[in-house]
């Protein structure tokens, strides 16, 4: 699963910043991902990555946007929201014309709010996917 990794350096990059802060427990993560990014992959490196870490315990919060493709192929432009069930790995193939688009899963995903205590605190986390 490559959302996994894409999770996976999401959360290296959020435990580096709460440890430049100095915060050692956090209370919510709220994150949005778009519809073409798998939510139970995330739930699961979420789960399996946060103990030892700041994040251990928080609450994931997890609000969708949708991802509304164009068909590349200029005299089709099929438009659809596309969702994870609509890739087969990485490509989107549009379903009136067959061209095939890679979609890039490290976009799916953004911090958008880490709370502490009762305090929303900046977070600016750019995700890179780990390389396996
Ligand atoms: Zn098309």
């Amino acid at each position: 699963m490559h959302e996994h990794a894409v999770v996976a350096g999401l959360i290296d990059a959020l435990n580096a910043q709460l440890a430049a802060q100095g915060i050692t427990q956090v209370a919510e993560v709220r994150v949005r991902r778009n519809s073409a990014f798998a939510a139970a992959p995330m739930q699961m490196a979420f789960q399996m990555l946060s103990p030892h870490t700041p994040l251990d315990g928080a609450a994931l919060v997890v609000e969708e946007s949708y991802y509304r493709h164009i068909c590349p192929n200029g005299s089709c432009g099929f438009r659809q929201v596309v969702t994870a069930d609509d890739l087969i790995g990485h490509l989107y193939i549009c379903p009136e014309c067959g061209t095939a688009e890679e979609i890039d899963e490290a976009h799916g995903i953004e911090v958008l709010s880490v709370t502490v205590d009762d305090t929303v605190i900046p977070v600016a986390v750019h995700p890179h996917p780990h390389e396996h």
